[in-house]
C-alpha cells in the first residue's frame, strides 16, 4: 500500500479523499492555491504545499506544480478527485510518466471515454444498450445530416463528441432547424473543448437519468455496486441523488449492471466509474461514462457499505477486489442534497464569510462538507459547500431523516439553497418518486415567491 497520496482537489471531495487516507493509515498531501490557505483539510494534511493563486487555471489546474509538488514530497501516488484534472488523459499519461500511480483508470480508457463518439462506440461493442443515433461523428455534409435525421425521427440532439458539464448540446425539432443547429454546435464544440466533432442522437422527450457504479480491478474483475437516480436537475446539474432508483423492476437494473461490468472486462478499465444512462419507457439508454468518483458516490456508499474512495486507492495499488458481485447486497434507501453558496430562488453565486455553521447528526446523517463557522466561501470555484446524506431502512425513513437534517442544519452569512431542498422534500411528486430530467425546472416554474 501507498505510504503518501498527493490529493490533487479541494473543498469537500479534498476532505473527503483525506479522510479515506487516514482511515486507511496513509499520509496526505494537500495542494492548495492562496484562495483555500484556511480549509480545514489543508490544516489537517501531514503536508500541505501552496501551488499557486486563486485562478485554477494558475493552481489546481496546473500539471508542473502539481506533479513537482509529488516530488519534492515524495508521494507515491495522485488522487484527482473529481472535476478539475480528474478526466484529463494527459495529465494521467504526465503523472504516470513522472513515475508516479494516477488513481484513476489508464490514460487511454480516459481518452476514449472523453470522446463521447468513442465511448459509444465502445458500448454498443460491448452489448451495452445506447440512444438511438449516428454512430460516427457527422460528416460536414448537410445531406447526410438530414438523411441521419430523418432515420433517427425528430426530435434528434445533436451532441459535442468531446462536450462535458452539460454544454454542447442543442434540440432539434424541426429539419428546417436542423443545418443551422449542427453549424453552430460544431462552431461553439470547436471553440469550449478544442473538438469541432459533433454527433447526433434521438432526443428522449421525459426520461430519467440513471448511473451504474462500477469498481473494476486490474486483474480483470468488475463488480457493479447498483444504481443512483439523479433525476433532479436544474440546468443539467444534479442537486439531488439517491440509491435505489424508486419504482424500476430489479430485473432491469440487474440486466443493465451486468452489461456496464462485462464492459468493464472488454475495455479492460480500472478503478471506479459511472456509466451514466437515460430511462424511458421500461428502457436503458447510454449517454457517458463518467471515469473519475462522483460527487453522489456516498448514496451508494450508504447502502452498499463499500467505501468507494478507498477502493480506488486499493485498486490503483494494484489490489484485487476484495469481493465478487455475490457478495453485493443493497440495504435500505439512501439520499443526497449537495448544498450550493447560493440564493435559493435566482441561483446567483453567493460567495463570502459564514458566520454561523450548524451541521445535522443523528441517526443515519452524514454530512461531506470543508465548511464550519468563519469559513470563507471563496468565489473562485464551484458554488458547492458540502453534501448531507442520509440513510434509512426504506426510502420514507431515509425522507424523514433528509426533512429532520435539513431542519437541523444552520448557515448564516451566505446564502444556501438548503430551503429549495427543504421544499422539494415535502413535494407531493418528489416523495412519489419517479419524476424525469424535467420535473425541478418545471417546478420552479410554478413556485411562488
Ligand atoms: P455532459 O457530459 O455534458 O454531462 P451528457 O451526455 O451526460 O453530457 O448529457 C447531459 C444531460 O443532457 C443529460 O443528463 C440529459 O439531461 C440531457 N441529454 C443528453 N442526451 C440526451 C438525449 N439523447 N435525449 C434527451 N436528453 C439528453
Amino acid at each position: 500500500m501507498f505510504k503518501k497520496i498527493l490529493i490533487a482537489n479541494r473543498g469537500e471531495i479534498a476532505l473527503r479523499i483525506q479522510r479515506a487516507c487516514r482511515e486507511m493509515g496513509i499520509k496526505s498531501v494537500v495542494v492548495y492555491s492562496e484562495a483555500d490557505r484556511e480549509a480545514k483539510y489543508v490544516k489537517l494534511a501531514d503536508e500541505a504545499v501552496c501551488i499557486g493563486p486563486a485562478a485554477s487555471a494558475l493552481s489546481y489546474l496546473n500539471m508542473p506544480a502539481i506533479i513537482s509538488t509529488a516530488e519534492v514530497t515524495d508521494a507515491e501516488a495522485i488522487h484527482p478527485g473529481y472535476g478539475f484534472l480528474s478526466e484529463n488523459a494527459n495529465f494521467a499519461e504526465r503523472v504516470e510518466r513522472s513515475g508516479f500511480v494516477f488513481i484513476g483508470p489508464t490514460p487511454e480508457a480516459i481518452r476514449t471515454m472523453g470522446d463521447k463518439v468513442a465511448a459509444k462506440q465502445a458500448m454498443i461493442k460491448a452489448g451495452v444498450p445506447c440512444v438511438p443515433g449516428s454512430e460516427d461523428a457527422l460528416p460536414d455534409d448537410p445531406k447526410e445530416s438530414i438523411r441521419q435525421a430523418r432515420a433517427i425521427g425528430y426530435p434528434v440532439i445533436i451532441k459535442a463528441a468531446g462536450g462535458g458539464g452539460g454544454r454542447g448540446m442543442r434540440v432539434v425539432h424541426t429539419e428546417a432547424a436542423l443545418i443551422h443547429a449542427v453549424q453552430t454546435t460544431r462552431a461553439e464544440a470547436g471553440a469550449a473543448f478544442g473538438n469541432p466533432s459533433v454527433y447526433m442522437e434521438k432526443f428522449l422527450e421525459n426520461p430519467r437519468h440513471i448511473e451504474i457504479q462500477v469498481l473494476a480491478d486490474e486483474h480483470k474483475n468488475a463488480v457493479w455496486l447498483g444504481e443512483r437516480d439523479c433525476s433532479m436537475q436544474r440546468r443539467h446539474q444534479k442537486i439531488i441523488e439517491e440509491a435505489p432508483a424508486p419504482g424500476i423492476a430489479r430485473r432491469l437494473i440487474e440486466k443493465v449492471g451486468e452489461r456496464c461490468t462485462a464492459a468493464c472486462k472488454r475495455i479492460g478499465y480500472r478503478g471506479a466509474g459511472t456509466f451514466e444512462f437515460l430511462f424511458e419507457g421500461g428502457e436503458f439508454y447510454f449517454i457517458e461514462m463518467n471515469t473519475r468518483v462522483q460527487v453522489e458516490h456516498p448514496v451508494t456508499e450508504l447502502v452498499t457499505g463499500i467505501d468507494i474512495v478507498q477502493m480506488q486507492i486499493r485498486i490503483a495499488a494494484g489490489e484485487k477486489l476484495p469481493f465478487t458481485q455475490r457478495n453485493i447486497q443493497v440495504r435500505g434507501h439512501a439520499i443526497e442534497c449537495r448544498i450550493n453558496a447560493e440564493d435559493p430562488y435566482k441561483f446567483t453565486p453567493s460567495p463570502g464569510r459564514i458566520t454561523m455553521w450548524h451541521a445535522p447528526g443523528g441517526p443515519g446523517v452524514r454530512v461531506d462538507s470543508h465548511a464550519y463557522t468563519n469559513y470563507f466561501v471563496p468565489p473562485h470555484y464551484d458554488s458547492m459547500i458540502g453534501k448531507i446524506i442520509v440513510h434509512g431502512d426504506n426510502r420514507n425513513q431515509a425522507l424523514a431523516r433528509m426533512r429532520i437534517a435539513l431542519s437541523e442544519t444552520v448557515v448564516e452569512g451566505i446564502l444556501t439553497n438548503i430551503p429549495l431542498h427543504r421544499e422539494l422534500m415535502v413535494d407531493a411528486k418528489f416523495i412519489e418518486g419517479g419524476t424525469s430530467i424535467h420535473y425541478l425546472e418545471g417546478w420552479m416554474g410554478q413556485r411562488k415567491h
